[in-house]
């Protein structure tokens, strides 16, 4: 099956007579019809469902479309992109360990890594993309256990360089985990480029309508964890009388440790309800992508040649800084997120941001709807011109994240909101 056909037959699959839709199973727990089988669920011997807490019919099947969508082995689907990108590494990394991780990443994130983990005694090293590979390498310490990095980078739309950072990662003896969330696996699949294992904020296009809050983690399957010594999953768990991941489940032990361990211990599971959302969104993927991107090149087109405009910043758009790598690792779309900094600095980008009545102001990217974010007057309003600029924000730079109505309404409105600021 091609991408556009997983979307609606990967997972759930109707048998004769059943429902075509996927079914939501309300249910917390599952009945056997003898203690024995219970047992061996418990001791992990056995495939089966046994409590809503570590896995759900429901959920399982959208987890099983969206390894297939990533390529993966397994996927793990959890309440939202905070919990999957800390689960991604948590699942392998302790008190006394590091990880390295591309500075260009969410703002979320980076508030998890650097405040949070750092309580746990999490220690997050960041590295910039424009550094040369010894540059990278010398940030490595004895404790360091993995990489992180967005593919096509929030707020930043910096493209990585998935193979250049995958390549390192396994000279190293580490895995690369890859947050996917901006392109989705239909623009760009990290574990064919070399990537370990991939997260996601199903939140964004996944849901793609802004109905549900969620995140995944998929285990490519691929990278050697008894070789290159992660005893958490290469020596036995005595919460699960000794179980050794890599022995019992091969290509899948890390997706199996991630549930069967964290998932269980943490509660962060989500409702099949959520997982419903989530597969409705799915289905419609291939097509929403396909739609944002071209909407989005058009519009970031249309801004760049504007009289009004600054900059424009779109990995798609010739002349970008990324379009190089948005041509080898985006090849059919830079999905929807367009940057823009209006001549006039914060004055004229809120002037333009309160005169647009199609794209909605809100604090969300990645929906149908076309949509703007002002980081100066909201997320980042505590700051002073000068500390803007520090943080690489323009104080007049918005972020467009382009929806899937008609380009025509879509560039009329950009027009008319550019024509306040003149
Ligand atoms: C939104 C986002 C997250 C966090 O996801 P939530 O679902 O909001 O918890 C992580 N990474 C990226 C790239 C995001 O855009």
């Amino acid at each position: 099956m091609k991408v556009e056909t997983k979307c609606i037959h990967e997972g759930y699959k109707p048998q004769n007579g059943a429902p075509l839709a996927l079914p939501i199973y309300q249910s917390t727990t599952y009945t056997y019809d003898s203690t024995e089988h219970i047992g061996k669920l418990f001791d992990l011997q056995a495939d089966g469902h046994m409590y809503s807490r570590i896995s759900n019919p429901t959920v399982a099947y959208v987890e099983e479309k969206i390894a297939a969508l990533e390529g993966g082995v397994a996927a793990v689907c959890m309440t939202s992109g905070q919990t999957a990108s800390f689960l991604s590494l948590f699942n392998i990394l302790g008190v006394g360990d590091s990880f390295l991780c591309s500075s260009r990443i969410y703002g979320g994130t980076i508030n998890l890594f650097s405040v949070t983990m750092k309580r746990m005694g999490i220690e997050c090293i960041y590295f910039d993309d424009d550094m040369s590979d010894a540059e990278i390498e010398a940030l490595i310490k004895s404790n360091t256990k993995a990489i992180f990095a967005e593919s096509l980078a929030n707020p930043a739309l910096s493209v990585l360089d998935i193979r250049r950072i995958a390549d390192l990662a396994h000279k190293h003896g580490m895995p690369l985990i890859v947050d996917n969330t901006f392109p989705t696996p239909i623009l760009c699949r990290p574990l064919e480029h070399g990537a370990d294992i991939v997260i996601h904020s199903t939140t964004k296009y996944m849901d793609g309508h802004a109905v549900q809050v969620g995140g995944v983690v998929v285990d490519g399957g691929s990278f050697d964890w008894a070789k290159n010594g992660y005893t958490c999953l290469s020596e036995p768990d005595e919460s699960y009388h000794g179980v050794i991941y890599t022995e019992s489940f091969g290509k899948a032990a890390y997706a199996t440790k991630l549930r069967t361990q964290l998932i269980r211990d943490l509660g962060t599971y989500p409702p099949a309800s959520a997982a419903f959302l989530l597969d409705l969104g799915l289905q419609s993927l291939a097509v929403r992508m396909e739609k944002h991107s071209s909407n989005a090149l058009a519009a970031a087109k249309f801004l760049k040649q504007h009289d009004m405009i600054e900059s424009v910043s779109y990995p798609g758009l010739e002349g970008d800084k990324y379009y190089d790598l948005a041509k080898k690792y985006l090849p059919n779309g830079s999905s929807g997120v367009v940057s823009l900094t209006i001549k006039g600095g914060k004055t004229n980008a809120v002037k333009f941001m309160d005169a647009l009545k199609l794209a909605k102001n809100v604090v969300h990217v990645a929906t149908v709807h076309t949509c703007v974010l002002h980081p100066a007057s909201e997320t980042h309003r505590q700051l002073t011109d000068e500390q803007l600029l520090a943080a690489g924000i323009n104080p007049g730079m918005i972020r467009l994240s382009v929806g899937i109505e008609n380009i025509d309404d879509i560039i009329e409105d950009l027009k008319n909101g550019l024509a306040q600021c003149e």
